[in-house]
């Protein structure tokens, strides 16, 4: 079985991010694209989908800074003190995706600018002895 024959499920849309991938689908009836994935398109009700690869590419469309953590991102050594940047994404190929954003001064939000360029980032982080990949981005 290839890499693109996977089930459109999140599990392996995850799995894909585990090997640097940000993968999405796309509907062959009528070109929707989704990330994360999707089995039905929503648009047409197609099953027809095929995995395709993002280039990672995109804009700031939406961001908060957030200094509550959930659990995860406590775990991962933000707090009140050192807050992070949740964002939303709209990639080069039109879905809109949320992700961390680093490489901004989370402290001074008035710095980050919607609509600026940014690129995908793999953020590796390991908590209990397991390395982990999230989808991140960074100014370009
Ligand atoms: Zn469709």
């Amino acid at each position: 079985m290839s890499e693109t024959d996977k089930d459109f499920t999140i599990q392996n849309y995850l799995e894909f991010l585990q090997n640097k991938k940000l993968m999405g689908t796309r509907c062959k009836t009528c070109g929707e694209l989704y990330v994360p994935v999707r089995k039905l398109c929503i648009k047409c009700n197609s099953a027809n989908m095929e995995w395709v690869e993002m280039s990672g590419e995109g804009e700031l469309a939406a961001f908060t800074s957030i200094t509550v953590g959930t659990p995860y991102f406590i775990e991962k050594g933000y707090d009140r003190n050192h807050p992070y940047c949740f964002s939303v994404i709209k990639l080069k190929e039109g879905p809109m995706v949320s992700a961390q954003l680093v490489g901004v001064d989370e402290s001074k939000p008035d710095t980050i600018e919607i609509g600026m360029p940014v690129k995908v980032k793999f953020l590796e982080s390991t908590i209990k002895g397991e390395t982990k990949i999230d989808l991140g981005f960074e100014p370009k």
